[in-house]
């Protein structure tokens, strides 16, 4: 038995966009059917610059349960996506981090929290600082920098 995924094709993906504080962001998040779940494959750049010595480069990433980053803060794109009523970090779209290399980040997981289908029309978010997967209800990870509509391809 092979332990290695096969991720076949993404059945929907979302397009991120940086806001005004981060208008150099792009990238894309992948979502591929599983039978375990799905796995998650994020491909980003022009994360803001780490200037200060020792600055992490670490932003919290989350599926929110809002369907539009239509407004310049993300504000419609709600609370983390959490049908189950769990508490941080226990909510379906809670992720990793992304850890910066550069101004890229390049993530892949592996989650049996929700199945493609759920988070169609939903939202994923990149926040400007780490998740502290403990702070209610959003993990204190900071402003949203940017966002994307997950859309079924
Ligand atoms: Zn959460």
């Amino acid at each position: 038995m092979s332990n290695r995924l096969e991720l076949g094709r993404p059945a929907a993906a979302a397009r991120i966009q940086g806001g005004p504080s981060a208008p150099e962001l792009t990238g894309v998040v992948w979502f591929y059917p599983d039978p375990l779940g799905v796995v998650v494959v994020a491909q980003i750049r022009g994360l803001p610059h780490r200037d200060a010595p020792c600055a992490a480069g670490i932003f919290a990433l989350h599926i929110h349960e809002g369907s539009a980053c239509a407004d310049q803060d993300f504000s419609e794109t709600g609370g983390h996506y959490n049908p189950q009523d769990c508490p941080h970090p226990a909510h379906a779209g809670d992720l990793p981090p992304l850890f910066a290399c550069g101004d890229r980040a390049f993530l892949a997981v592996l989650t049996d929290r929700f199945r493609v289908p759920d988070v169609i029309g939903r939202t994923v978010v990149i926040h400007s600082g780490p998740d502290d997967f403990h702070t209610q209800p959003a993990g204190n990870s900071g402003q949203k920098i940017a966002c994307g509509v997950i859309r079924a391809l």
